[in-house]
């Protein structure tokens, strides 16, 4: 047997002794709780307990609350040296498929959904590598074929390397739960197609930085040799569905384990899974001899967000309120050159890190600015009490939305909420975050169901009794939230 991706879900980065608390009001929708307003059911959270109304739906059916960010990359080599592999494609073209077409089964013990986003996984890496209708890559079910793909429901997300004639013919690729989202599922496919993970190039040094010393265990950070690498003469992507993100394997959550090149990455997160960029699809065509053709690609994030602040840029006109000192909001400060949102007793700010009693350094890649909150020491307060709050937006279309954000906590003692408020959604709690004491950035998911065409705002409030608060990469999705870092 030759070489195995495994993508393993690393449990420890979800333990935590976090406590969230889930609120919501009801009514009908999508058999969902809403309110008379049309507003809301809460769902999911990957993390530790919670109290949820026995109306609320989970979002994660197996209840396994698997955070994606986590569910990622680890190589295990088995030391066949008879099997040529070789990165970032398969330099060995016997391990394409032949004529581009992958015979395919996927396990019947999937529940419909996680089926269907398997099957528009495939659906969509057919699309994105057609050219003016000629296929490139063809997925059929399999009938009598020797060889295929074997997509089964496994624990954790992990997969072989481009097509394999071994024993039983089936090449298999394991997708546990949590595993199914689309863009994970066509991470894991590109792998059965042949390709390796971005920072396996031989060029990789030259766009990205690695902290060798934080790295758990034996992972995929390594460069292979010139006989092994195939570039296809496709620049170096940063933003490849194939590449890992700025955390992941990390030994220690608190630091990256990479980051791009600081004159990369202003703006420039690290690594995806929500869809296959022009580049990941044009190694897919050049490695199958297929026409190049990228235009019709999409970015992918098109009509699929309402808003986004990586605070790369500045505070994405987040308003700011102070409960205790309200008249004070007009005061601003910057030490970074960034605008900030500042009050008497508690100053948010951009910042790039290291920050005393708070991140490192920001989650979207690892040397990236965030919003960042203390409590002063000289404040003669005991509770510091602030909020944010997004511009007004809309729902726009019905699917509801998917709230998305990092949270980053120093003093546990202190406690976070998010609300939703709107022209006629009354103000609500959607959670209560407390008593975080796990070290480093956590993401929380927050879906809710919203009638089309609702306008609303989301309010982050902290209580902050001591130690700071820090916010990166706040997204509002339609519909689902994608794993966008
Ligand atoms: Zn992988």
């Amino acid at each position: 047997m030759g070489s195995r991706v495994m993508d393993l879900t690393t449990v420890c980065h979800v333990v935590t002794t976090m406590t969230v608390v889930l609120l919501a009001v009801a009514v009908t929708s999508f058999g969902l709780p809403v309110n008379k307003n049309g507003v809301i059911a809460v769902v999911s959270s990957p993390w530790g307990s919670m109290t949820s109304p026995s109306t609320l739906t989970q979002e994660f059916p197996r209840g396994e609350g698997v955070v994606e960010e986590d569910n990622d990359d680890d190589v295990i080599t088995t030391g066949d040296e008879d099997f040529s592999v070789h990165r970032n494609a398969v330099r060995n073209r016997t391990r394409r498929w032949p004529g581009g077409i992958v015979p395919y089964v996927i396990d019947k013990a999937y529940p419909d959904a996680a089926r269907a986003s398997i099957l528009e996984a495939l659906a969509e890496i057919e699309a994105d590598v057609a050219s003016n209708g000629s296929k490139c890559i063809q997925f059929v079910n399999r009938t009598t074929e020797a060889n295929y793909l074997e997509i089964s429901l496994g624990v954790g997300c992990h997969s072989y390397i481009g097509f394999t004639e071994s024993d039983n013919g089936a090449v298999v690729s394991t997708l546990g739960p949590g595993c199914e989202k689309k863009g994970i599922v066509m991470h894991e496919i590109l792998h059965i197609l042949g390709f390796f993970h971005e920072q396996n190039r031989l060029d990789r040094d030259l766009y990205v930085d690695i902290n060798e010393t934080n790295i758990a265990k034996a992972r995929d950070f390594d460069i292979r040799n010139e006989t092994e690498i195939d570039d296809l003469g496709v620049p170096y992507d940063l933003d490849s569905i194939m590449h890992y993100g700025a955390y992941h394997f990390a030994q220690d959550y608190g630091y990256p384990v990479m980051s791009p090149k600081p004159e990369y990455a202003p703006g420039q997160r690290l690594g995806q899974r929500v869809a296959l960029t022009a580049r990941d699809v044009l190694k897919i065509q050049r490695l199958y001899g297929c026409p190049e053709d990228t235009t019709h690609v999409r970015s992918d994030l098109d009509d699929k967000l309402i808003m986004f602040c990586d605070f790369a840029f500045g505070t994405c006109n987040f308003t700011h309120t102070n409960p205790n000192d309200a008249a004070d909001s007009a005061e601003r400060t910057s030490n970074t050159g960034h605008d900030a949102l500042a009050a008497k007793d508690l100053k948010w700010t951009v910042k790039l890190g290291p920050v005393d009693n708070g991140p490192w350094s920001g989650y979207s890649n690892g040397i990236d600015p965030f919003l960042f909150a203390a409590k002063g020491e000289d404040d003669g307060q005991t509770v510091a009490v602030t909020s944010i709050t997004t511009p007004a937006l809309n729902t726009q279309e019905a699917g509801g939305i998917c709230i998305s954000l990092q949270l980053y906590q120093q003093g546990p003692s202190s406690f976070y909420s998010l609300y939703i408020l709107g022209p006629s959604i009354p103000r609500q709690p959607l959670r209560i975050y407390q008593g975080i004491s796990r070290y480093g950035w956590l993401k929380d998911e927050v879906k809710v169901s919203l009638v089309p065409n609702l306008d609303f705002q989301i309010e982050f409030v902290a209580t902050l009794h001591e130690g700071s608060v820090s916010i990166d990469d706040f997204f509002v999705f339609k519909h689902e939230c994608l794993n966008v870092s």
